[in-house]
């Protein structure tokens, strides 16, 4: 491609920056416009407590990162950036006291599951043997001719159905828990068709690469990736909100990492009124309340097996999870809710003074609320771990609006650029997909396939989209 044609990348999350790279790889002058301050969207490490805590604003965990067929074969280690294992990548407690382990061998796996050994090597061995020829598949476009039909048929056999209904092929209350936990990531109800997906697509990943986190925070990812790209010759300006893409027109293209409603906003002018049609009805899905600590110890579990993993799910039973995932689906507030909980400075003590720590703890809540889930999100880290308030330093808490604020992709507190149902999973945003209906200007954040998440697929297929299109 000649080096005088132009792009530019509105937007500097991990799916801009993919865009940036692969157009970057292909000879263009890339510029990259951010509205914040620091490049890295929902991928950024900030001090948001005490100084010298550093917290991850938003990613945290990284299987989808490690799993992505584009990042996996960047050379970014030579820029700084090494992945950190816990030792095992999940644990969730119990409360008998006990903890349910998801080991990251899947023979270690199958064995602490006890009587559901056999059903769990059953369904995730064949997807975690092949899972560097699924994840490319399962990171794409749906509807297109796969490369290896009989993995994708294999995974499609489940692929539909709720995360109830495959739960039931368990027989102990335990693995079921653990299920419910990793289906909960979906923001689905656990009746819903794909949430049994979701729960597979955390699980398979889990075995094949692990759930690592990135030593020193999430922003050593984004600062790989943005040397990556100055590498290639790409520029990156921060502190620079694009209002309105009428100013880019000397750009031959133009790379959106914002969602639909954005797009309606700064670029309303440029597209049909039947594609702004089609943009509006793009529903976003529920929030998120998040909270970050600064501590003076570890978090006492009552279950000790807690402390080798870096993520602990916190719910209870599959039926309390159902509940609270059902509850906010309808729009409530569940007094006990699941809640996702990080405690990356077990394995990476960089990012806290000698002896503190940090941990990162989240749960759903409707789209946009504006509910106070503190005492409810605490009373569930308290009920597996006694005496956690004991040992909070600080805490910094953003609310769906709070995230908004300091990344405007979150909109009402959306982690995942909209609904991911089987319709916006099919066509997302549109028919279209990254295309838009004006020549040249494309969408490549997360609301396009195959949605949330760091893997950077969406930045990826939508620059090889417009890259042809330029040939053409
Ligand atoms: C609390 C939280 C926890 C999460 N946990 C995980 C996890 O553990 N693992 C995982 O894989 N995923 C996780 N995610 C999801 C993941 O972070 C997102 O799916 C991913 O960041 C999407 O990348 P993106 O590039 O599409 O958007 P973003 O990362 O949101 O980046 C969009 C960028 O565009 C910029 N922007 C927006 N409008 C404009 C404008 N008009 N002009 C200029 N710039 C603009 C924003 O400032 C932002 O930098 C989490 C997200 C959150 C918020």
């Amino acid at each position: 491609m000649a080096s005088n044609r132009k792009a530019c990348v509105v937007g500097a999350g991990s799916n801009g920056l993919a865009a940036a790279i692969v157009l970057a790889q292909a000879g263009l002058q890339v510029d990259v416009y951010e509205a914040e301050q620091i490049p890295g969207g929902a991928t950024r490490s900030l001090e948001l407590t005490l100084p010298g805590f550093m917290h991850d604003f938003g990613s945290a965990v990284y299987a989808l990162a490690a799993s992505s067929p584009f990042f996996s074969k960047l050379p970014l280690k030579d820029y700084g950036l090494e992945w950190v294992h816990s030792p095992a990548p999940l644990a969730h407690p119990l409360d008998d006291g006990t903890a349910v382990v998801l080991e990251r061998d899947i023979e270690a796996a199958a064995a602490e599951l006890g009587s559901d050994a056999h059903t769990w090597r059953a369904l995730m061995g064949p997807l975690v043997t092949h899972w560097h020829d699924l994840a490319p598949e399962v990171l794409s476009p749906v509807l297109k001719i796969p490369s290896h039909p009989w993995l994708l048929a294999r995974f499609g056999m489940n692929a539909l159905l709720s995360a109830k209904v495959i739960s039931r092929r368990f027989k102990s209350e335990r693995t079921r828990a653990l299920f419910a936990g990793l289906a909960a990531h979906s923001f689905l109800s656990l009746e819903q068709p794909l949430s049994g997906a979701f729960g597979i697509l955390m699980a398979v990943p889990a075995h094949a690469v692990g759930w690592p986190i990135a030593r020193q925070g999430s922003q050593s990812f984004t600062n790989a990736l943005c040397a990556h790209l100055a590498k290639l010759g790409g520029n990156i300006m921060t502190s620079f909100r694009v209002d309105s893409l009428d100013g880019l027109s000397r750009y031959d293209l133009v790379l959106c990492d914002i969602t639909p409603q954005q797009l309606l906003t700064v670029g309303g002018r440029l597209l049909s009124e039947n594609y702004k049609q089609q943009l509006r009805k793009f529903r976003y899905g529920p929030g998120v309340f998040k909270v970050d600590y600064a501590l003076s110890a570890p978090i006492p579990w009552k279950a000790s097996e807690c402390a080798r993993a870096a993520t602990v799910h916190l719910g209870g039973s599959f039926d309390e999870i159902a509940a609270s995932e059902k509850a906010v689906r309808s729009g409530d507030h569940p007094e006990r809710p699941f809640v996702l909980l990080v405690q990356p400075t077990l394995f990476d003590p960089s990012r806290a003074p000698a002896g503190r720590h940090t941990a990162w703890a989240y749960c759903h809540v409707p789209h946009g609320s504006t509910f106070d889930m503190l005492r409810r999100l605490e009373d569930q880290i308290e009920r597996f771990a006694p005496g956690f308030p004991e040992i909070v330093l600080a805490r910094h808490i953003l609310s769906p609006s709070g995230l908004e604020n300091m990344d405007a992709n979150l909109v009402g507190g959306d982690i995942s650029g909209g609904v991911i149902d089987l319709r916006q999973m099919l066509f997302r945003p549109t028919r279209k997909l990254y295309s838009t209906s004006a020549p040249g200007l494309y969408l490549c954040s997360s609301s396009t396939p195959p949605g949330g998440g760091v893997h950077g697929m969406c930045g990826f297929h939508a620059a090889r989209r417009a890259l042809a299109d330029l040939k053409r």
